[in-house]
C-alpha cells in the first residue's frame, strides 16, 4: 500500500426517485468530501432511470462544478447495477459507495479515508441498527445470512453493507468480474484483499419511501444464491433419494408380508395403496434425475459466470500495478 498524501477520491452514489432530499444530502456529502480530500475528488451520481428529477438536479450541479458527475441508466436495473455502473467509471485512487437516501452517516466518510490510508484495501460500513426497518426486513435479513453462509461456505458479515470505499486496486479487480445478476457487497467480499470494519448506525430514509420493496429484496436475496451456490439444485436430487428409499422399504415390506407371506399382521394393503408407492418409487426416480441433470447444470452455470479463477494482487515482474 502507497502513502496516500495526494490522492484522487471517487465517491460513487446510487440515487432512484431520491429528488426530494438530494440536495440536502449532496450538501452534506460535500461538506465531508472537501475535508478530506482536497486534492480531487469526483462524486458520480448514478440515477438508475428515476422518473423524478433527480437527473435534472445532478445536472444542474455539474454546472456549478464538473466534478459532479452523472451516469443515468436507460431504465430502472436495480441498485446493484447501478453501483457497478459508478465502479467502472470510477478514476479516483479510493472509490467509496454510498446511499443518495441519506441514511449512511457522511460523517464517517473520514473514518473511512483514515482506514484505506493505514493500510485497509475495503472498508467496510456495518450498521448497528436501522430506525424504523420492519419486521420482514430484519426476519429476513437475519436468516439470509444464515443460510447463505451455511449453503456457500462464504463468510458474508451480517449487517455489512454498501457503504464501503475500495482501493483503485479492488476495484480493477471488480471490472472483471461479468456476472449479470450481482450484489456488489458479495461480490467485494469475494475478491478479498485487506479489510478494515467501521460501525455505524443507520439513520433514518431522509424522504420518501424505501425504493427497495419486499418483492425486490426477495429477488436480490434469491439472485445472490444462485449466483454463489448450486445447492438449492441438488436439494432435490437428495430429496428424489430419499424418496425412493422410503418407497423401495414400503414396496418390499407390502411385497413380503402381503403377497409371500399371505399378511400374517394383517396390514390389508389396498389395490390403491399399492399404486400410490408405486408413484412415490417413480416420483423419487424423476426427483432423481432431476439431481443427476442439476449436476451438469451447475457446471455450466459456474463456467457461464465466467468469473475469474483467481485475482491478482500483487505483481512483480509484469510491473503492471501498485507500488
Ligand atoms: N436505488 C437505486 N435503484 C433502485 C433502488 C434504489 O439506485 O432500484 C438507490 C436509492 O436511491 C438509494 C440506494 O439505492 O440511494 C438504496 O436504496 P434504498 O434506500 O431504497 O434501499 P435500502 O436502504 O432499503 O437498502
Ligand atoms: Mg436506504
Amino acid at each position: 500500500m502507497s502513502e496516500h498524501k495526494e490522492f484522487l477520491l471517487s465517491v460513487v452514489v446510487p440515487v432512484y426517485n431520491e429528488s426530494a432530499g438530494l440536495l440536502e444530502f449532496h450538501k452534506s456529502l460535500l461538506k465531508q468530501i472537501e475535508k478530506v480530500a482536497k486534492n480531487g475528488y469526483e462524486i458520480i451520481y448514478c440515477d438508475d432511470g428515476s422518473s423524478d428529477e433527480t437527473a435534472k438536479i445532478v445536472r444542474e450541479l455539474h454546472k456549478d462544478n464538473p466534478k459532479i458527475k452523472l451516469i443515468r441508466l436507460s431504465r430502472n436495473f436495480g441498485k446493484e447495477s447501478a453501483l457497478s455502473a459508478g465502479i467502472h467509471a470510477a478514476t479516483g485512487d479510493a472509490i467509496l459507495m454510498i446511499d443518495g437516501d441519506g441514511q449512511y452517516p457522511v460523517e464517517l466518510i473520514p473514518d473511512f479515508i483514515a482506514k484505506w490510508q493505514t493500510g485497509s484495501d475495503v472498508v467496510v460500513g456495518i450498521r448497528s441498527s436501522n430506525k424504523g426497518e420492519g419486521w420482514f426486513k430484519k426476519i429476513g435479513s437475519h436468516y439470509f445470512y444464515k443460510l447463505f453462509n451455511r449453503l456457500t461456505g462464504e463468510k458474508l458479515i451480517p449487517r455489512s453493507t454498501d457503504f464501503r470505499l475500495i482501493d483503485r486496486n479492488v476495484q480493477e479487480a471488480f471490472i472483471t468480474l461479468g456476472e449479470t445478476d450481482r450484489m456488489t457487497r458479495v461480490l467485494i467480499d469475494w475478491l478479498g484483499f485487506s479489510r478494515s470494519f467501521i460501525d455505524f448506525e443507520a439513520n433514518a430514509r431522509s424522504s420518501g419511501p424505501a425504493g427497495y420493496n419486499r418483492r425486490k429484496l426477495v429477488k436480490l436475496a434469491t439472485h445472490s444464491f444462485v449466483s454463489m451456490t448450486p445447492v438449492p439444485l441438488f436439494l432435490f436430487g437428495y430429496l428424489g433419494v430419499f424418496i425412493t428409499a422410503g418407497a423401495l422399504l414400503l414396496g418390499g415390506s407390502v411385497l413380503i408380508e402381503q403377497i409371500l407371506l399371505d399378511d400374517p399382521w394383517h396390514w390389508k394393503f389396498t389395490g390403491t395403496a399399492m399404486i400410490g408407492i408405486l408413484l412415490l418409487f417413480l416420483v423419487g426416480i424423476v426427483l432423481m434425475a432431476q439431481g443427476m441433470l442439476s449436476l451438469y447444470i451447475s457446471h455450466i452455470h459456474s463456467q457461464a459466470k465466467q468469473r475469474p479463477l483467481y485475482v491478482i494482487d500483487y505483481e512483480n515482474s509484469a510491473g503492471i500495478r501498485k507500488v
